[in-house]
Order: structure tokens, then sequence, then C-alpha cells
């Protein structure tokens, strides 16, 4: 069993519903857990029965009120779902595992849980969601295939929403066709594979980041404060988040591609100190979302059952001749390795891709 948390992507009315039912979790819980303050004297009802006397409360006396009568428009199961959570809270309590439950504040974060009442609710692949007595949501990243769950946590963090679920499956069964391939992330190209395949950055976030260059630019002659000013910045805004959308669209084709394709893929360990001591080249790496690349790729290799291997973070794979094992300096602005030993005259992204590939941990 694995936790599965996607961010949603909301509209105004979207999120709106779902601050509405955050606030309607917080309510209830605070009004069962006055109730069941008040009845704590009463030592012979069970917890069970203490939360069946709070749901009658709330159900013929509570939702009946004017006030409360907006409950009546939002998801009972949340409701249901509230009543559980003080419910374990109390049993968690009285075992000592925690203090007495508190009342619930806004400022504890928004968050609910909900639940399929018909038992476990099959969730189709890609980029919605259908979320059992809420409706069907759009998901910022696609599930990468059908899974089986009842019960949904929404949350919100930052400005962000989030659904998270509890999935039986181990994985999903995938039966990949090529055996094992080496990864050279780089630069100048993205990613260089050892069977001569290479990916570049999609060209509309080169076009993109040419075009933030020139605004950034701008913006900074326009004087401080002023409407101008003012537009290009919102412009910005607007053109970073659409680079941020082209570059996780593109991380997300190549790591579903390498997760479903091989069944073994190395890739070198990011946290090389040379290459973050160099400044060009760390903001260069950051910003071509390399970490992201290798967060995306470390969840679908495990859901995929892919084999993962991140290669010593000190081995000199640019460096090494793939072909005779040669050892040599190779500057940045060399893209060929010309083995002076063996005669191999190669691109520099496709030998350190290979050397990737060969690499195997010392015992
Ligand atoms: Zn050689």
């Amino acid at each position: 069993m694995f936790a599965i948390k996607r961010a949603l992507k909301l509209n105004n009315r979207e999120a709106t519903l779902m601050a509405k039912h955050a606030g309607f979790r917080r309510v209830v819980f605070n009004l069962g857990l006055s109730l069941r303050t008040q009845m704590y004297g009463e030592r012979k009802f069970t917890d069970s029965k203490v939360i069946d006397e709070i749901k009658k409360v709330l159900t013929n006396h509570v939702k009946k009120q004017p006030e409360y009568a907006w409950m009546n428009q939002l998801s009972s199961r949340v409701y249901q779902n509230a009543l559980i959570d003080l419910k374990e809270a109390f049993s968690r309590y009285r075992e000592g595992k925690a203090s007495h439950p508190t009342f619930a504040s806004r400022r504890d974060g928004q968050s609910f849980t909900v639940d399929s009442s018909n038992g476990k609710v099959l969730l189709k692949s890609g980029n919605t969601i259908k979320i059992p007595t809420l409706g069907t949501f759009r998901l910022d990243e696609p599930l990468e295939c059908g899974f089986v769950s009842q019960t949904f946590t929404i949350s919100k963090e930052g400005n962000r929403w989030f659904v998270s679920f509890c999935v039986d499956a181990e994985r999903c069964s995938v039966q990949q066709p090529e055996s094992s391939v080496g990864i050279d992330l780089g630069v100048k190209s993205f990613a260089t594979m050892s069977n001569s395949q290479v990916f570049d950055a999609p060209k509309p976030l080169k076009q993109a980041k040419t075009k933030l260059a020139k605004l950034q630019r701008k913006a900074s002659k326009q004087r401080a404060g002023s409407n101008n000013q003012r537009k290009t910045l919102s412009k910005i805004g607007r053109l970073h988040a659409r680079i941020a959308c082209i570059r996780k669209d593109f991380l997300h084709k190549l790591t579903t591609y390498l997760a479903t394709t091989f069944k073994s893929i190395k890739i070198e360990d990011l946290n090389v100190k040379g290459l973050l001591a160099n400044h060009k080249l760390a903001g260069a790496i950051a910003d071509l979302g390399f970490y992201e690349f290798r967060r995306q790729l470390e969840y679908k290799c495990q859901m995929y059952g892919t084999l993962l291997v991140v290669v010593d973070r000190w081995f000199p794979s640019s460096k090494i001749c793939s072909n005779c094992g040669h050892k040599k300096e190779m500057p940045l602005q060399v893209r060929t390795y010309d083995c002076p030993t063996c005669g191999v005259s190669i691109d520099r992204d496709l030998n350190a891709s290979l050397n990737i590939l060969n690499w195997e941990p010392s015992a």
C-alpha cells in the first residue's frame, strides 16, 4: 500500500467549494468536541455511543437551524469523517498517545476528508480525478495508471489544494521492452542516453526564456512602482508560470517514457560539488529542472517497478574513454572525446552516458 498525493488545478469556483468543505469539517469537529465535552460526565457512554449522540444532535437540531443550512449543500461525507476524526482523537487521548483534542482553527490549515460510502472506487489514469461526493477535478500531474481507493483527503498548502489517498496496488504493472540505459544530463542537451537518443529541452521553453530575459531588462529600466513597470512585472509573472508549465510537461513525458521503457536506469548524482561551485552551471541546472527530473523519475520508477541506480557522485563520467578506459581531463567546452590511446572519437555526452551505463558499485 502506498500514498499518492497530487496537486489539484482548481478554478475559483472549485477552490471556493474546497474552502467551504474545509470550513464545514472545522465547524462539525468543533461542535462535536464541545458536545463531547458536555457529555463527558456520562461515563456509561462509549466513544461510539457518544458519536452517535453527537450525530443525532447535529442532524436533528444543528443542521435545521437557518444559520447552519449551508451544511446541507455540502458533502455529508465530510461531516461523517470529521466525527470519525474526533472519535480517533479521543481514543488516542485515552491511550496516552496524544493530548486532549483541541478546537480546530483556520490557522491549523484547511483540510477535510471524504470517502465513498459504496466501497472502493476506480480512479482512471489521466489528467483528472473523480473524488467521491465532490466531483471531477483537474490534476497538476496525471495519474499514471488506474488506481483503486476509498478515502480522500483534500488539503491546502500555501495557495494550492492537494488530494491524497492510499492505494492497495504495489505498483502499476508494465513490461519494459528495453533492458538498461545510462543517462547523462547536460546543459547543451537535456538528456543524452547510452543508446544514442538525445532529449533537448523543448523549443518553446528556449523562446520563452529569451522573452523573459528581455522583459526583465525592460522592467529594470522602468520607473519603480510605475504603472508601466507593474504591467511588465505582471507579464513576467505570467511568463514564469508558462515556463514552469512547459518544463513540467516536458519532464513528465520524458520520465514516464524512461520508466516504462527501460528495466534499469542509471543516472548521475547531481549533488556534485564541482558543478554547484560553478555558479553559472548551478543556475543552469536549477533552471533546467534537474532536481524535478530526479524527483519524478524516482517516484515513477518506484511505481512501474523500474530499477533506478544512482551513480557515485565522484565518478568522473566525462573523463573516461568508454571504449578503452583511458582517463584524461575534459574541460567543459570540449564537445568531443578524442581518445589518445584507442583513437575513438565520440560525442562528449554520449561517452559520459556510456560510462554511466557501465558503472558498477564498488563492493
Ligand atoms: Zn580509448
